[in-house]
């Protein structure tokens, strides 16, 4: 029997909900790249409720333990006294979500004597050291495709609240205002901009392909260059480096894997190379952007304006200058778990976990590290 030690954010403030603000939620079963949703033998959750916090189990203790497995479930996940640590060394299989991601350090990969599968529920693997899962032989897999529109729409609401100047005009509302002249001094129309997104995978394809009726200019750059049919269907263009495209772009939208190929890659140096009065969201990992390079070119005006939802480290410190930088429209965490994108990658995780106890293989596309090399989505998407 296995031990599986989950990861998970707390529940709400006010406690686990009691009842939620619609009954259902559309059920998806393709995506929009033809990949089938996950699709377990069974699911002992109700779409549409909590499922990422703590209470919620991501619906998965009666499976477990149904069969005998011990299921720990914690949200207290950093430094040597917490509960993932203590749990660890005996943990078959770690669950984590990159929203509130258990850090698989070296070090922790050490001490995991019996660990032998990395899952991430959700998409995003790299608070996994995947070079020390390579070295263990630890099975990294995450629920490819689950989240993917879910932040795909969270970019484009991004670009649209920072480019209309929504939040601060909101905050008039509240404010008891009627302030016209302060909500539109820094207020635009998306129409006839410049957009270009750093990678067209899943979720850069997809905030493309949602951007095009807003009569944009579109732009991507990315490892592999995509089919003819799709860059003339949405009328992009393609730039062999990021350098190449961040000079003509008004929005730079990115959506690539950290990984050691994108870590800061939007340094001082790229950032001085867009044009003034550009806007960042970056949807996908922090440390793509250098977080003072951020910063400093917001309050000195060259940027005008960066939003996303991820951090480093998460949970982000108080005292985080991207929770007080000028011209942000930062959320935590939370564009890949809205209560739709759970039922998905919960129902991906039990399908993961349905094979893995029955020594099946996983979906090619759940793979990112497996047999001591990066596979599957892991060999397209990421390097070590
Ligand atoms: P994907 O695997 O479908 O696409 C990633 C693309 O990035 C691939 O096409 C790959 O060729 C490209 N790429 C990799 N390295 C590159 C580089 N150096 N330069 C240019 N392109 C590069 O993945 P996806 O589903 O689109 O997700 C992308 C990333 O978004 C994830 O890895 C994750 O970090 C992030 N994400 C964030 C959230 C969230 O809640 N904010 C949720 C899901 C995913």
């Amino acid at each position: 029997m296995a031990k599986i030690l989950c990861v998970l954010y707390d529940d709400p403030v006010n406690g686990y909900p009691t009842s939620y603000a619609r009954d259902a939620v559309p059920e998806i079963k393709v995506y929009e790249d033809g990949q089938r949703a996950p699709t377990p033998k069974a699911i002992d959750f109700v779409p549409g409720h909590l499922l990422g916090s703590v209470t919620g189990g991501l619906g998965l203790r009666k499976f477990l333990e149904d069969q005998g497995h011990t299921f720990v479930v914690t949200s207290d996940k950093d430094g040597p006294d917490s509960v993932f640590e203590q749990e660890l060394p005996d943990a078959d299989i770690v669950i984590s979500q990159p929203f509130w991601p258990a850090y698989l350090t070296p070090a922790r990969f050490e001490k995991a004597k019996k660990l032998k599968l990395a899952l991430t529920a959700g998409i995003g693997s790299d608070h996994v050291d995947l070079e020390s899962a390579i070295k263990h032989g630890v099975t990294v897999a995450e629920v490819t495709g689950s989240n993917s529109i879910s932040v795909a729409e969270h970019a484009v609401m991004m670009i649209l609240a920072l480019v209309r100047n929504y939040l601060p005009a909101h905050e008039w509302v509240e404010k008891g205002g009627w302030n016209i002249a302060d909500c539109v001094e820094r207020s635009y129309d998306l129409e006839g901009m410049h957009v270009g997104t750093v990678a067209a995978g899943r979720i850069g394809l997809a905030v493309l392909r949602r951007l095009k009726p807003f009569q944009t200019h579109l732009h991507y750059y990315q490892r592999h260059r995509l089919p003819e049919a799709v860059e003339k269907e949405l009328g992009l263009t393609f730039h062999p480096t990021v350098e190449d495209m961040a000079e003509v772009c008004d929005i730079i939208t990115i959506n690539a894997p950290l990984h050691p190929g994108t870590l800061n890659m939007f340094n001082d140096a790229m950032l001085a190379k867009m044009k003034r009065g550009a806007y960042i969201v970056n949807t996908a990992r922090a440390e793509i952007c250098s977080r003072d390079g951020i910063v400093r070119n917001l309050q000195n005006g060259h940027l005008a304006g960066y939003a996303g939802d991820v951090w480093f480290p998460q949970p982000a410190p108080k005292d985080h200058p991207w929770r007080t930088m000028p011209y942000q429209g930062m959320t935590p965490h939370m564009s890949g778990t809205s209560l739709s994108a759970q039922v998905r990658y919960a129902a991906g995780t039990r399908e993961i976990l349905e094979s893995w106890f029955e020594k099946r293989p996983l979906r090619e596309e759940y793979v990112i590290v497996d047999g001591g090399k990066l596979a599957g989505t892991g060999a397209k998407a990421y390097t070590v």
